[in-house]
């Protein structure tokens, strides 16, 4: 890591309120098990095991905090998750729960400036490497998200289906979490967005696209991984345990 001067308090916001609908289980997919372990288990190792990461604030879904706390947080020693709290009905409210919380906070420790770092809980294979590259990337562009170059030929498609456009396949990242900003700057876009979203019909799919829609701002790409792949439908699981051996291999040749 290079030398980034004083150290800001950077937080990371774990989203595990999702419904998961798309995996047609009636668990959530962020309780699922993968390896022994449950799926949220893997991204809330990797900030409590990060140099970077002070604190984590988790947003779980409506009667969840409970459950949450003992069997997760406790259960696994989980010591930066110091506050759990319930999500929205989108994405975005979630989002907005959680700086609300940090907005608390801020209010009895002021002036207390530093980064955030939005993530999927869905995403359990996020690691250090990314942490580090998207810290780096903050510190410089002020946001950034995680993602990668796209491989197959992209089309936008036109309402009856048929291929409208060809984007050049070489300027289209597919884009993931973590998604990092300076706290002022995303609480920011987050406070207006909330405040324009009656009268405009915005569909928020990621928190760069706040920033840049309500503020104006350009958000750097950086580089996350092919294996940092969100849990969403059954076919994804098989390929997450694959993932989660290759990673126990690695450690136990490691030692
Ligand atoms: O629905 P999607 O796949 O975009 O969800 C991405 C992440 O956001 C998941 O980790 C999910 O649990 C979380 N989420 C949330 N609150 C919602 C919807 C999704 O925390 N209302």
């Amino acid at each position: 890591m290079t030398d980034m001067g004083k150290r800001k308090r950077c937080t990371a916001i774990v989203l595990a309120a999702g419904q998961g609908s798309r995996m047609g289980m009636k668990m959530q997919k962020q309780y699922l098990d993968l390896g022994g372990k449950p799926l949220l288990y893997y991204s809330l190792a990797a900030f409590e095991k990060s140099k970077i990461i002070d604190d984590v604030i988790l947003v779980v879904g409506d009667g969840q905090i409970l459950y949450c706390q003992n069997e997760i947080v406790k259960k696994y020693g989980f010591t930066k998750v110091d506050t759990i709290t319930t999500g929205g009905k989108e994405r975005y409210e979630s989002v907005y729960r959680a700086l609300l919380v940090m907005e608390d906070e801020d209010m009895r420790v002021p002036n207390r400036d530093g980064y955030v770092f939005i993530h999927d809980g869905a995403r359990p294979f996020v690691d250090e490497d990314i942490i580090e590259r998207t810290y780096e990337a903050v510190i410089k562009y002020r946001a950034c998200v995680a993602g990668m170059p796209v491989k197959d030929t992209i089309k936008v498609a036109d309402e009856d289906g048929f291929s409208k456009e060809t984007p050049n396949r070489k300027f289209l990242w597919q884009i993931q979490t973590p998604q990092v900003f300076e706290t002022m700057l995303i609480k920011e876009a987050y406070f207006r967005l909330m405040k324009e979203i009656q009268e405009k019909e915005v569909k928020v799919t990621d928190d760069g696209m706040v920033v840049e829609r309500v503020l104006g701002l350009p958000v750097r790409l950086v580089e996350g991984s092919y294996e940092n792949i969100k849990v969403t439908t059954p076919e994804d699981i098989p390929v997450a345990e694959t993932f989660v051996r290759k990673r126990e291999v690695h450690k136990y040749i490691k030692g």
